[in-house]
């Protein structure tokens, strides 16, 4: 993330002057919008509303109108549920865990690859590969919200234009990838621009403040070296670090509702969950990587992926270990999931190694267990040698879940 609060500040004033006239079907949903500091030509929104723009979305922008136009692009995607179409068709399990991954760097740096801890879960698990066709009602809807927000309709089709341009002498921009080019996308916005009279009197095209935010960006602290995906440390630094340890849990607990789940943990830890993700981490659970970003190494988070088929619990189970293995290479299943009973409801239990961020090896326990909308899963991480004086809390908190009727 840039962590540049003058240039989130500013993309959230773009993307709510957009939402005023964006078509959420009666939705309300919980945005947010961040600058991620990463410099390929790429911005992605995810199911609910969380938008992030990379740096070199911006700097590829000649103007507001242009930023606006890709915002406009992404808001579109959230409002017509192209993401959740997208997970329902695949990827499910792997959806659960990328909006988990990504609301871990909404919390802060601090946070920021808590994903790590379940096994790096990162932005890559997150970008869903729009279809063509939903690029295309991405660009006429996204032309129509510039319309309407007062901005000149045309930045839209001018910054594929840019991205073409400079296609021919870098290769294709990022963006391309993650939504890619429809058939004549370009004439397809200019006949929207067209069917809507022009650009109407007055649009916006630019503004003093784009400017100053661009120089802002370019300011930046350059990104962390190598894969931004992938923090934490490298697979084969398996040394144990002298990482000081987090207190032991209290005895004494917190009720945490979330999602349409219950549940109570260790007075002592600190709460970062939102919405359907869950993340509770003891005082020093998080430790810097040595990249400039945390990585939980002690603590618990979970998600609700959703789950369909005969066996909804054993199936899910099976593509959230799957999910989680192909983003870690470390990562080792010790044993096949066992039957548990959460409260009397059927669960699964299954035991998994890593690489440590403290070094040395990492025990993480996953339990699995199917409430209302989809497949309830948590993820509890500690370094195995510590993992026993945390045994007991992790039981605690598994005994304590409820599903709201
Ligand atoms: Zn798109």
């Amino acid at each position: 993330m840039c962590n540049d609060p003058k240039v989130d500040a500013y993309l959230t004033k773009i993307g709510q002057r957009l939402i005023q006239h964006l078509n959420t079907r009666g939705i309300d949903y919980l945005w947010e919008f961040h600058c991620v500091n990463d410099k390929a030509v790429n911005a992605f929104a995810l199911p609910g509303g969380f938008v992030f723009i990379n740096r070199g979305a911006i700097e590829a922008a000649d103007n507001e109108a242009q930023l606006a136009g890709v915002m406009a692009h992404e808001l579109s995607h959230v409002a017509m549920r192209h993401g959740t179409n997208q997970a329902t068709k695949a990827q499910y399990a792997q959806l659960g865990a990328g909006i988990l991954g990504a609301a871990g760097s909404i919390f802060g740096s601090a946070a920021g690859a808590a994903a790590a801890g379940a096994g790096q879960l990162t932005f890559g698990s997150v970008l869903l590969h729009n279809s063509r066709s939903a690029e295309t009602q991405a660009d006429v809807m996204g032309t129509q919200d510039l319309y309407d927000s007062g901005y000149d309709p045309r930045a839209m089709a001018a910054f594929f234009e840019n991205l073409n341009a400079s296609a021919e002498t870098k290769g294709p921009p990022e963006f391309f990838s993650d939504h890619p080019n429809p058939d004549h996308r370009i004439e397809r916005v200019e006949s929207e621009v067209r069917k809507l009279g022009g650009a109407p009197e007055g649009a916006q095209k630019d503004s003093a403040e784009f400017e100053a935010i661009k120089r802002e960006v370019a300011a930046l602290p350059a990104p962390p070296k190598g894969k931004p995906t992938s923090p934490g440390p490298q697979p084969g630094a398996n040394v144990p670090l002298n990482v000081p340890k987090p207190e032991a849990p209290s005895a004494d607990v917190t009720p945490l509702r979330y999602a349409k789940a219950s549940l109570t943990y260790p007075a002592n830890w600190k709460n970062y969950s939102k919405k359907n993700a869950l993340l509770l981490v003891p005082a020093g659970g998080v430790i810097d990587s040595g990249n400039g970003q945390g990585v939980l190494a002690w603590g618990l988070l979970g998600g609700v992926a959703s789950a369909r088929g005969s066996d909804p619990l054993r199936d899910g189970t099976q593509k959230l270990l799957e999910s989680l293995q192909k983003e870690n290479q470390a990562m080792v299943i010790d044993q096949p999931s066992a039957s548990i009973s959460i409260n009397g409801q059927a669960a699964l239990s299954s035991y998994l190694h890593n690489d440590s961020p403290t070094g040395g090896t990492e025990k993480d326990w996953l339990v699995t267990v199917i409430g209302p909308g989809g497949l309830y899963y948590y993820v509890f991480v500690a370094p195995e040698a510590d993992h026993p004086r945390f045994k007991p809390a992790f039981e605690s908190i598994i005994d304590s879940i409820q599903f709201q009727k």
